[in-house]
């Protein structure tokens, strides 16, 4: 008997070689019948023997395309067309009004593409370009979807014959390889001098010209998937100096690429897990501990244990780490923070004063997305930065969304989120708000994000703080797309649920909130927090007593005043730290003795800023968190002993942190080592995490615990934490498919907006 079927695929179905897989089912089944994309993903329509028509459903999605991801189908039957054969047909343009399509992230070129790369009798033999349908750009070079060459930046390449003959041949593995190109009719290399006129010529001579260059220890500007790099000789100081000093960077660390996993390995200790990563398709830098003998120039990460290393995620990055063989520094192609840049116009102007050559293309990039940063934690994969090859894999919701929630995320590390029905797409890392560039490619992320999804939010969710620029941005959109409900979510609530929807949590969590800043519902800034949080609602049980924050922002980069404050609050008289400046010392006392009018904080980052300032180890932090950093670096993981910090109070209690501080403070006067202050410090902060939640449970009987807050990016304290409350019978969560910073914010921010207008029912 014959049989018809018609089958919508939603998902990630496009761009991951999903057709040519269903192509190759059909043939298998010898039915006949058409697949294509289309928004909202891909249809098959499907006829013949009732038998080959049901073993094709069931088959669809047992073993799908390894990049893509189901994430619903729907299937109807039809009347049978007697069709002839089966098609990839185009594109259907009519379904506009269907649901998001889900974009494939970006994915590290193949074994396959690269045994080809470095294959002379390869047609594709050093094309800087090659990829196939299991690796290359996706969402970088993505414009609109349905995902089709004509929509990327391929479009200004018609494929060759030779290229076309692959595309239309279903035995080959570039078989509707959407972004395929080869020596002939893909896209060109081109060098530019900065300086001398820029003068310029193209070809392989470009390649060869960067890769000297390099050699030679200058910078290379290079235009690389979501971004321009920068990059230099990690192996040679006086470059890296230079690199550090145009680049407006000085002490934060930079990234080094390196040629494969047995380099790497050369470099630093790399453990199973950690190799997995740094092979794995999303290729992102992976934090290591660095060998003392590993030859990488000091100024790449001063003062710091871990070295972010990474691989080649692209065919034109290893072909130049094959041709300088020797460790790369490869970095966001900005100035100091201003986001990464895509714009070849905007990239020649800015970076004109920090590169002294240009390696560019023709094919323009349509998405931002800088490198990506985990690190292996106890085993499990924590994101420090998510960005190229995670972003903008979509994150399952732990309850529909119901209508569609924009979330606009902090201030710092800014991401924007969609949470629409089922899932959340959670954008690329943007970066710090501070600057109109920032602020404009936040804008993009959301345009972006909103064409793709192809829909208009029904509510905006933002920080609470009024001043945050995502805060102003989310006002705007309010107003330009007509949206229904501005969601205001506290900062720490924001953390919590971000963890909480990942870990697909229904129901009240505990949530230790350790963070640096975040306005709170009473005013204050808070980031020692113990709550108590259910979906959209949450209660503060707990937090660390209060401390004033002298001249309030100045403080993250000037730790030495939260020592002050810190000091002064637990009545010792504190002694101006060296290489402090005497007029801004007395300015701070001056402050904190009309302490009355300071803003107060429960912070847990400027808590360990203060200890960083009396243990002497940073009086400035040049970037954020380093002054913790370097506590944490200092700290001896084996110690004994603690410091005892009081809880106080009833209803909301707090723990008394001048009890840490004063332990600090008389260790030191008993001559006892830094490291093993350090050491003790983080038992202290372990014990009164395990106190707080050990209260919680007894009062509430909850029994999950959710630790984030950017402070947990502190190894040390995340596994102490960790170990001591499994121990005592809680489950503890961790976020791991965002970052416990505020780079998870939008994420929680979003859930939270959506289950406040989920509890609020159904919308007029
Ligand atoms: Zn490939
Ligand atoms: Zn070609
Ligand atoms: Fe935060």
């Amino acid at each position: 008997m014959m049989e018809r079927r018609l089958i919508a695929v939603e998902g990630v179905v496009q761009g991951v070689g999903f057709r040519p897989y269903v192509h190759r089912l059909a043939a298998a089944n010898d039915l006949r019948g058409s697949v294509r994309n289309d928004a909202s993903g891909v249809v098959i329509d499907v006829e013949g023997e009732r038998g080959g028509v049901v073993a094709f459903c069931a088959s669809l999605t047992l073993a799908p395309p390894p990049l893509a991801a189901i994430t619903r189908i729907d299937v109807v039957t039809a009347s049978p067309r007697s069709y002839e054969a089966f098609s990839i047909a185009a594109s259907g343009a009519d379904a506009r009004e269907y649901g998001p399509t889900l974009i494939p992230a970006d994915v590290a070129t193949c074994r396959q593409c690269l045994a080809e790369l470095f294959d002379p009798g390869d047609r594709r033999f050093r094309h800087p370009f090659i990829t196939c349908t299991d690796c290359g750009p996706r969402f970088t070079i993505v414009r609109d979807t349905p995902y089709d060459r004509e929509r990327t930046t391929m479009s200004g390449f018609p494929l060759c014959a030779d290229c076309e003959r692959e595309y239309n041949n279903p035995a080959d593995r570039r078989f509707h390889a959407e972004a395929i190109a080869c020596c002939s009719c893909g896209p060109t290399l081109r060098v530019m001098a900065s300086a001398a006129g820029m003068e310029s010529h193209g070809g392989a001579d470009a390649l060869e010209s960067a890769v000297s260059a390099l050699r030679d220890g200058r910078i290379v500007a290079l235009k690389a998937l979501g971004g321009y790099h920068l990059a230099c000789d990690a192996t040679n100081a006086a470059v890296v100096g230079r690199l550090r000093a145009r680049k407006g960077r000085e002490a934060k660390p930079l990234a080094v690429m390196v040629r494969h996993a047995a380099e790497a390995a050369r470099l630093c200790v790399v453990a199973p897990a950690e190799r997995t990563l740094l092979e794995s398709r999303m290729c992102p830098i992976v934090l290591l501990p660095r060998r003392d003998d590993a030859g990488i120039a000091d100024s790449v990460a001063p003062g710091q244990r871990l070295l972010g290393v990474m691989l080649p995620s692209t065919p034109l990055h290893h072909l130049l780490l094959a041709g300088v063989d020797r460790p790369l520094v490869m970095t966001s192609g900005n100035r100091s923070d201003e986001p990464v840049a895509i714009d070849d116009d905007v990239a020649l102007a800015t970076l004109a004063s920090v590169a002294d050559l240009f390696l560019v293309h023709d094919r323009p990039i349509a998405a931002r997305s800088d490198d990506s940063v985990v690190r292996v934690v106890a085993g499990d994969t924590r994101l420090v930065r998510r960005s190229r090859g995670y972003a903008p894999q979509a994150i399952r919701l732990a309850r529909p969304a119901g209508p569609p929630v924009l979330a606009v995320g902090g201030h710092l590390k800014n991401t924007v989120c969609l949470a629409t029905e089922s899932h959340a797409i959670l954008s690329a890392h943007i970066g710090d708000l501070e600057t109109i560039e920032a602020r404009r490619a936040m804008q993009d992320a959301v345009g972006g994000m909103l064409r793709a999804a192809r829909v208009t939010p029904w509510a905006i969710a933002h920080d609470l703080h009024p001043d945050y620029a995502s805060t102003h941005v989310a006002d705007a959109l309010v107003r330009q797309l007509g949206v229904e409900r501005l969601v205001a979510v506290q900062h720490h609530h924001a953390h919590v649920a971000a963890c909480v929807v990942e870990h697909g949590v229904v129901g009240p969590v505990i949530g230790v909130v350790f963070d640096g800043a975040g306005l709170g519902t009473d005013g204050a800034i808070w980031g020692g927090e113990f709550l108590l949080v259910d979906g959209a609602a949450f209660e503060r049980c707990g937090h660390l007593a209060y401390t004033p924050l002298p001249g309030g922002d100045a403080c993250a980069r000037r730790p030495w005043r939260s020592a002050a404050a810190h000091l002064a609050a637990c009545g010792v008289d504190g002694r101006r730290p060296d290489g402090v400046d005497a007029l801004e010392w007395s300015l701070v006392q001056q402050l904190l003795s009309r302490s009355s009018q300071q803003p107060r904080t429960s912070s847990v980052g400027r808590l360990f800023d203060a200890v960083a300032s009396i243990l002497g180890l940073r009086q400035v932090s040049r970037f954020e968190g380093e002054a913790a950093m370097a506590v944490e670096v200092a700290a001896d993981p084996c110690v004994a002993g603690s410091y005892d910090a009081p809880i106080e109070g009833d209803a909301t209690w707090t723990v008394d942190t001048g009890a840490i501080i004063r332990g600090v403070v008389d260790d030191q006067a008993r001559g006892r080592s830094v490291a093993e202050i350090a050491g003790r410090f983080h038992v202290a902060l372990r014990d009164l995490i395990v106190a707080g939640c050990m209260r919680m449970r007894a009062a509430t009987g909850v029994e999950k615990v959710a630790l984030t807050g950017g402070v947990f990016m502190n190894a040390l304290l995340l596994t102490g934490a960790s170990e001591a409350l499994s121990a005592l019978g809680f489950r503890v969560l961790v976020p791991r498919q965002a970052p416990c910073n505020d780079g998870g914010l939008s994420l929680g921010q979003a859930y939270v907006a959506a289950r406040a207008l989920d509890e609020e029912g159904p919308c007029a």
